[in-house]
C-alpha cells in the first residue's frame, strides 16, 4: 500500500514564481503558440485530484508514463484545494520537462459531482469545492486544452485502455482508497448515470443502521472498506482489542498500512479487520452482479495493495452469496496501476 509517488516525491514547494512571467507565458500572450493548441500532439498531462494530494503525470499515447510525482496541495486547515496552486503545480511540472510543444493537452480526474460536458465540479466535499468551473480556469491559466473526468471512471479508463481491463467489453472498477469510487463499463461503453454519480457503491448501504456517513445515509459502504475506515476502526477499538498494534502506535502513527504491517505479521485482529471490510465489500459486489450482471471486477486504488488479505474474503463472500451457476465465472482481480490508473485515464481521455 505504498502510496506511490515519483522522483520528486520530497519536493513539496509550489515554485510558485516560476513559469509565469518567463519562457510559455510570454510566448503566448505575443500569441506565439496559440494556434499549436489543437493540432496533434503526442503527450499529455495527467492530473489526479485526490482527497489528501494530487499526482501529475506526463504521459504518452501508449500509456507510458514518463515522468510523474505527487504533492500536497490542500490547505491543511481548511481542507480546501485550491485550483490556481493546482494549475501553477502543472505549468511548472510542464516548463521543467520542457514539453509545451508536444503537449496534447491536460486530463484532470476529481472526485465529487461533476459535470464533464461543461467541466465544472458540482460539488465536491472533501475539497471544498462548489460549483466551481475546473476546466474553464485551467485552460486560462495553462493556455492547454483541459478535460475533467470523475476519478473513479478515470480510473477505469486507465484500467481499460492500459491495464487489468484491456481488451474487455465490459468489466465493473471499484477503486478503494480514502473513500470508495466504482464505474462500469458496458458493451465497450463507460456507463453514465442523468442524475449524477452513476455506481456510487461507497455510499450504498451495508448495513442498514451502520454509521452516519457524510452523505446523509448510514451504513455506507465506504465508512467499512477503505483506508481511512480501517484506520478509524482501529483507533476506536485499540483501548479494548487483543493486538500488537496497541504497542506499535507507541512510536509510530496509525494508519491502514500500520494494520496491514500487523496482520502480515499474523496479528489475529489486524487480520480480522481486513477480512470483515474484505467481506462487506463482498455483499456490495453481489448487488452490483445482481443488477448489473458483470462478471469481471477490477478492484483498484491504494487500498486494494492489500490484495489477498482483503480479497480472499471478498471472493469467498461472492460465491457463497451470488445464487447462479456463474457464480464460477466471476473474476475479481486486482487493478494493474492500483495508484495511477486516475491519472492515466485523465490522460488517455485527451487522446479520444
Ligand atoms: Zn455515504
Amino acid at each position: 500500500m505504498d502510496q506511490r509517488s515519483g522522483n520528486s516525491v520530497g519536493r513539496r514547494l509550489f515554485h510558485r514564481l516560476m513559469g509565469w512571467e518567463t519562457g510559455w507565458w510570454n510566448d503566448l500572450k505575443e500569441g506565439g503558440r496559440m494556434s499549436d493548441m489543437f493540432s496533434k500532439k503526442s503527450l499529455a498531462v495527467g492530473v489526479d485530484i485526490g482527497g489528501t494530494h494530487i499526482k501529475l503525470g506526463l504521459i504518452n499515447e501508449q500509456g507510458e508514463v514518463i515522468d510523474h510525482y505527487s504533492v500536497n496541495l490542500l490547505r491543511d486547515e481548511t481542507k480546501i484545494a485550491d485550483i490556481a496552486l493546482i494549475s501553477q503545480e502543472v505549468a511548472n511540472f510542464i516548463e521543467k520537462r520542457n514539453v509545451r510543444n508536444q503537449l496534447a493537452g491536460v486530463g484532470v480526474a476529481c472526485p465529487g459531482i461533476l459535470d464533464t460536458t461543461l467541466g465544472v465540479v458540482k460539488f465536491a466535499v472533501n475539497l471544498g469545492w462548489n460549483e466551481l468551473p475546473l476546466v474553464e480556469m485551467m485552460q486560462e491559466r495553462l493556455k492547454l486544452p483541459v478535460r475533467l473526468e470523475c476519478d473513479a471512471t478515470a480510473g477505469a479508463i486507465g484500467e481499460w485502455r492500459y491495464g487489468a481491463g484491456m481488451d474487455q467489453s465490459g468489466f465493473l472498477y471499484v477503486c478503494l482508497g480514502t473513500g470508495v469510487g466504482a464505474s462500469l463499463v458496458v458493451d465497450h461503453h463507460i456507463y453514465h448515470g442523468d442524475l449524477g454519480p452513476a455506481i456510487n457503491i461507497g455510499h450504498t448501504s451495508v448495513i442498514p443502521d451502520g454509521k452516519p456517513c457524510k452523505c446523509g445515509n448510514r451504513g455506507c459502504l465506504e465508512k467499512y472498506v477503505s483506508a481511512s475506515a480501517i484506520t478509524d476502526r482501529v483507533r476506536m477499538e485499540l483501548d479494548t482489542a487483543n493486538t500488537i498494534l496497541s504497542k506499535w502506535v507507541q512510536s509510530r502513527a496509525l494508519d491502514s498500512l500500520l494494520v496491514y504491517e500487523a496482520a502480515q505479521q499474523g496479528d489475529l485482529y489486524s487480520k480480522e479487520v481486513f477480512q470483515e471490510a474484505g467481506e462487506l465489500l463482498g455483499v456490495s459486489l453481489v448487488n452490483c452482479l445482481q443488477l448489473f450482471g458483470v462478471g469481471n471486477i477490477i478492484i483498484g486504488g491504494g487500498f486494494s495493495q492489500s490484495g489477498d488479505l482483503l480479497l480472499e474474503a471478498t471472493r469467498k463472500t461472492v460465491r457463497a452469496r451470488f445464487p447462479s451457476d456463474d457464480v464460477m465465472k466471476v473474476n475479481i482481480k486486482q487493478a494493474s496501476f492500483p495508484t495511477t490508473a486516475g491519472m492515466l485515464g485523465a490522460a488517455a481521455n485527451i487522446f479520444q
